[in-house]
C-alpha cells in the first residue's frame, strides 16, 4: 500500500468559470489558472502521483507549455491513470476536501464523484468529497480563492 497527499489553490475571480470534479458550477466568480483551473482534479492528480513516487502535476504537464492551455483538467487525470495503472498500482480509495467559503457543492458531488470515477475506471464508493468553509478568515474566507486536499491509497497489483 502506498499513500499519496496533494494539494492545490488557485485564485476566484470574476469572468472565470467554476470548474470542479469536471462539473460546471453555477457562480459569479470562477477559478483562474493556465488549464481549466480544476482544483479539485488537480490536488487528486498531485495525490495520485506522489503515491507512486512520479513527481506532480508541473512536472508532466508544465504550465509554460501552450498545449495544456484552457485544457480540461479531467483530460490531465486520464493521462496519470494511465502512469500509475503502468507502475502496475491501483487505486484504493481517494478522500478530499475542498475548502471554500462559497458556493454550498452538496448537490454537485453526486456528479463529480460518478465523473471521477469514471474517468479513473473506479467505484464511486473509492472517492470521497467533502467540502468545508474557513469561517471569513483568510483568503479562503475573503472568497479571493479555493483550496483542496487529497490523499489517496494505491496498492500494488498482485
Ligand atoms: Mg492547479
Amino acid at each position: 500500500m502506498r499513500v499519496g497527499f496533494g494539494y492545490d489553490v488557485h485564485p476566484l475571480v470574476k469572468g472565470k468559470k467554476l470548474i470542479l470534479g469536471g462539473i460546471d458550477i453555477p457562480f459569479p466568480k470562477g477559478l483562474a489558472g493556465h488549464s481549466d483551473a480544476d482544483a479539485l482534479i488537480h490536488a487528486i492528480i498531485d495525490a495520485l502521483l506522489g503515491a507512486a513516487n512520479l513527481e506532480d502535476i508541473g512536472s508532466h504537464f508544465p504550465d509554460s507549455d501552450e498545449k495544456y492551455k484552457n485544457i480540461a483538467s479531467m483530460v490531465l487525470l486520464k493521462k496519470v491513470k494511465k502512469l500509475i495503472k503502468a507502475e502496475a498500482y491501483e487505486i484504493e480509495n481517494i478522500d478530499t476536501t475542498i475548502v471554500l467559503e462559497k458556493p454550498k457543492l452538496k448537490k454537485f458531488v453526486p456528479k463529480m464523484k460518478k465523473n471521477i470515477a469514471n474517468n479513473l475506471g473506479i467505484n464511486e464508493k473509492q472517492i470521497s468529497i467533502k467540502a468545508t468553509k474557513e469561517e471569513s478568515l483568510g483568503f479562503v474566507g475573503q472568497e479571493k480563492g479555493i483550496k483542496v486536499f487529497t490523499v489517496c491509497l494505491l496498492k500494488e497489483k498482485s
